[in-house]
């Protein structure tokens, strides 16, 4: 045997299991189709800015995080707890009372928060925010739409604010997911700053690769996965690896490709970067547009920050970096660029004639879809000895495939022992 277990692929819940399983005295191979590890969390040094591949962030209230990942080595760049939102010609910032409270009253008498809305939602999630232990997984779970409307979350804090927040977060507009993942999300976000890395979200996996024994073997496909009598053969372009056990991470639309497994819906978002000389609004909060009829956005963009007022590191001196993100389950997610160049414009008043687009990342598979009811999946066995793991299996989110890889890990710690 060439190892104890073979872990294909090296995004979170591949690298989690493979330390797992190296901390429990296990000989692991990991194998990673890309040139480096971070699957679905890859970062780009574009011209001195620092780009993610699609906007994302990471929130330090993750439980998963805090066994096996040095939270502090990745010296996170916070973001305000709140947001500006845009209406019309009027922006205003609603940010967490408590965190920020210059902004405190004028949250509580903004227009957006009608004390009604602000009832409700306490209502809503109230109980989620008291929970010490994780949620109990139940069939009562329904769409974030239906409990929204059933907690009378209704008025213009739903629809200039959450709805459109959310629908960033998901990368969905339909309302569809299932309120208990959507509640557990939102108390994360109460409860920590989500941030950036200082070297770029990358750094969270690199930094978890970087604990193992064995490196990750970059650039190196499985093509198969067959079981034999005692073990399993995994074929590469360099030839067939064996091992006691698989576990294949491959993230929710390949990992099928090798295990049979069904591939489940996928959400996707394009994100803009585009390096400007100045900034275009000063402060740390990720800006929401509620200028559409009825609330939420006139264009495409569902939300954008100026990610180097929040994170400097991803900007070289004298530059700034925004973000804009269109959703692809929407008409307009593949806006042109004059079409975002013209949204932009709009929501930060000002030209972007001295902008240049550094990059921009369409993800098609950025999140498994999270319908309801949330139930308690687990990594799924596939044979005897081949397991999946993933965000796809726990939920959709860093959170989510860091517990899938322990689960994995632990799962086959029991079988090899056995
Ligand atoms: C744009 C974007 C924004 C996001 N925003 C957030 C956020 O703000 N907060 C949050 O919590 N989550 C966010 N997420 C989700 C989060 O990134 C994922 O939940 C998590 O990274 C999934 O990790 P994973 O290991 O399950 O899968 P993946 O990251 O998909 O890893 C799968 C790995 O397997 C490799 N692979 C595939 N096929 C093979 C093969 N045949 N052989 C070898 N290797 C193979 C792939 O190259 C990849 O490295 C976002 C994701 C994206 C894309």
């Amino acid at each position: 045997m060439d190892s104890d277990v073979i872990v294909i692929g090296a995004g979170l819940a591949g690298l989690q299991s493979a330390r797992r399983l190296e901390q429990d005295g296990r000989h692991v191979i990991v194998l990673e189709a890309a040139d480096a590890v971070g699957g679905r969390i890859r970062t780009d040094i574009i011209d001195g800015y620092r780009v993610d591949r699609g906007f994302q962030v990471l929130n330090p209230a993750y439980p998963a995080l805090y066994r096996d990942v040095d939270v502090p080595a990745l010296d996170l760049q916070s973001f305000g707890v709140g947001a500006v939102v845009r209406d019309g010609q009027r922006s205003t910032t609603l940010a967490h009372p408590l965190r920020h409270p210059r902004y405190a009253l004028g949250t509580l008498l903004s227009a957006h928060t009608p004390p009604s809305d602000l009832v409700a939602l306490a209502r809503w999630l109230g109980p989620t925010l008291l929970r010490v232990r994780r949620p109990v997984r139940s069939a009562t779970d329904e769409t974030l739409r239906a409990s929204l409307d059933r907690a009378g979350l209704t008025g213009r804090l739903r629809r200039d604010v959450l709805d459109t927040f959310l629908a960033g977060v998901l990368s969905d507009t339909s309302g569809g997911s299932s309120a208990r993942y959507v509640k557990g999300l939102l108390r994360y976000f109460v409860l920590g700053a989500p941030g950036l890395p200082r070297d770029g979200m990358q750094a969270l996996p690199e930094q978890l690769a970087a604990g193992l024994r064995v490196p990750v073997r970059l650039d190196t496909a499985a093509r198969g996965v067959h079981e034999t009598s005692g073990g399993v053969e995994v074929t590469t372009d360099a030839g067939v690896l064996t091992a006691r056990a698989v576990i294949a991470a491959a993230g929710p639309h390949e990992a099928p490709g090798l295990a049979d497994i069904p591939a489940p819906v996928m959400n996707g978002l394009t994100t803009w970067w585009f390096c400007t000389p100045e900034s275009p609004l000063a402060g740390r909060f990720l800006m929401l547009d509620a200028s559409g009829p009825g609330g939420g956005p006139a264009g495409p963009i569902w939300n954008t920050a100026v990610m180097s007022e929040v994170a400097p590191s991803y900007a070289p001196p004298g530059g700034h970096l925004v973000q804009a993100t269109t959703l692809l389950d929407r008409p307009d997610g593949l806006a042109s660029e004059s079409e975002i160049r013209r949204d932009l414009e709009r929501l930060y008043r000002t030209s972007t004639d001295g902008w240049d687009v550094i990059a921009r990342h369409v993800v098609p598979h950025t999140l498994p879809a999270e319908p309801p009811p949330l139930v308690d999946r687990g990594p799924v066995w596939t044979g005897e000895r081949t397991l999946v793991a993933g965000d796809q299996l726990e939920t959709a989110s860093i959170q989510g495939a860091l517990v899938s890889g322990v689960r994995a890990a632990d799962a086959i710690g029991r079988l090899l022992a056995g």
